[in-house]
């Protein structure tokens, strides 16, 4: 084959869209509270290490691969939940599900139902105080209005509510609809003010779809789980490419800040605990988060490890607005403009109790610690960089390194207050519960 054919033709397989980014056309636009328009999307199900921001060797993500150009990733971001509803809730009020009361021990977690109780401050809230127009979308029923998920939002569109567009009602909520109800929703805020727009997308989340069994040019044809994990974030990848080519076209991304997070990874490679919720492995707790933006350093990576519940003082702290009213998280900005000067916390924690019993995973450099129980009644230690399918247990070797850990974990709790009563007493409708079976959710 001809020398330079060939990597042309490798590149058309491999790299997708070339590097792209309206909000690079803007140098000159500040990151400023009033100015500055932000769009959060947030990625259902997507473990950082399969996209290429964080290194992954398959083409999934040119979009997010672009945006990382144009700003800031985190290199190592824990979710304070397991699972969608915890950890979105912690992302968008800065609060642990602890300290939210939103995801305690219980009988079932989906006949028990918690929320996001009124007194918590979302992130729309904070927009909206600042005179934002808030508009959100999330194709996940455990980020609901009912749920309190709404709160803040002049416009929100539920998953249930999107039923009726989808082929086939017993499929997911598709990422394609997604960014439509997004869009028709940022058309109907005034132009030329600052709008928060939100969405959620779930397309990577099990049961992955038919669109995880197409064929792509760039990621091949059926193969394994993982091959069609692969495939499933390439598509909503894809989406966000959609999305902003269409806010470009609209003028939307003038003084666009772009934020990409996940709420949890999942199991798909051989040996991996399946699934999210209850296991909580290097495979379910690293997740996106990048910030992009012209007035941002390109390319630039936060250099120490951080939590969901950091994004939203981080994003108050580059906008220059007020702190959060309640926050268990911080600016972690020095974490790439200055990473000599910022102190890291010692670890992060992971908690869940999605299948009634509390459990939390804790994470330093080196260890990691699965406790279950309060206080803890099983213990699992493990070497997550070495041992990354962590397999082998070293607790029973590793006593010191239990106990300190232990010893922070109950700091930790003692930090970290339950704040509300987060109980509802009301049943989910039939169409949340509906959906919330298509995700596996419930039985
Ligand atoms: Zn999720």
């Amino acid at each position: 084959m001809h020398r330079a054919l060939l990597p042309a033709l490798l590149c058309l397989a491999a790299c997708g869209r070339p590097a792209r980014g309206p909000w690079a056309t803007d140098p000159d636009a500040p990151l400023a509270l009033g100015e500055t328009s932000v769009l959060w999307l947030l990625l259902c199900t997507v473990r950082a290490d399969h996209t290429g921001p964080w290194g992954y060797d398959l083409p999934t993500t040119p979009t997010l691969d672009a945006l990382a150009d144009g700003g800031v990733r985190i290199r190592r971001t824990v979710p304070a939940g397991a699972w969608t509803r915890p950890s979105v809730a912690s992302q968008m009020t800065s609060l642990t599900p602890r300290t939210l009361g939103i995801d305690p021990p219980r009988e079932h977690a989906f006949t028990d139902v918690y929320r996001v109780v009124p007194e918590a401050q979302t992130v729309a809230e904070w927009f909206d105080a600042a005179g934002y127009g808030t508009v959100g979308v999330s194709a996940n029923p455990n980020e609901h209005t009912f749920l309190g998920y709404g709160q803040g939002y002049d416009a929100f569109v539920d998953s249930d509510a999107m039923t009726g567009h989808r082929p086939d009602p017993e499929d997911k909520v598709p990422s394609r609809q997604v960014s439509d109800e997004l869009l028709g929703m940022i058309d109907a805020l005034p132009e030329g003010e600052p709008f928060f727009g939100h969405a959620l997308y779930v397309g990577a989340h099990a049961p992955l779809g038919w669109w995880s069994y197409v064929p792509h040019p760039s990621l091949g044809f059926l193969g394994t789980p993982a091959q069609n994990y692969d495939r499933s974030i390439r598509r909503d990848d894809d989406e966000l490419a959609r999305l902003l080519d269409a806010l470009e076209a609209r003028g939307r991304t003038r003084n666009l800040l772009v934020v990409i997070t996940s709420d949890h990874g999942e199991g798909v490679l051989r040996g991996e605990r399946e699934g999210h919720g209850v296991p909580t492995y290097n495979a379910q707790s690293w997740i996106l988060w990048m910030m992009a933006h012209p007035a941002l350093p390109g390319g630039t990576e936060g250099q120490h490890p951080a939590s969901g519940v950091d994004v939203l003082p981080t994003l108050a702290d580059l906008l220059g607005g007020p702190a959060p009213d309640l926050t268990d998280g911080r600016s972690v900005r020095a974490s790439w403009e200055a990473p000599e000067a910022f102190t890291p916390r010692p670890f992060e924690v992971t908690e869940t109790a999605f299948d009634g019993t509390l459990r939390a995973s804790v994470v330093d450099d080196t260890w990691r610690l699965v406790a279950t129980g309060e206080p803890p009644t099983r213990r699992e230690l493990y070497r997550w960089r070495e041992d990354w399918l962590e397999q082998d247990d070293l607790a029973a070797t590793e006593p010191e390194v239990v106990a300190r850990m232990e010893g922070w974990l109950a700091a930790w709790r003692a930090e970290h207050p339950q704040r509300f009563d987060a109980r509802l007493d009301q049943d989910l409708d039939d169409d949340a519960r509906k959906q919330l079976e298509i995700l596996g959710y419930v039985d």
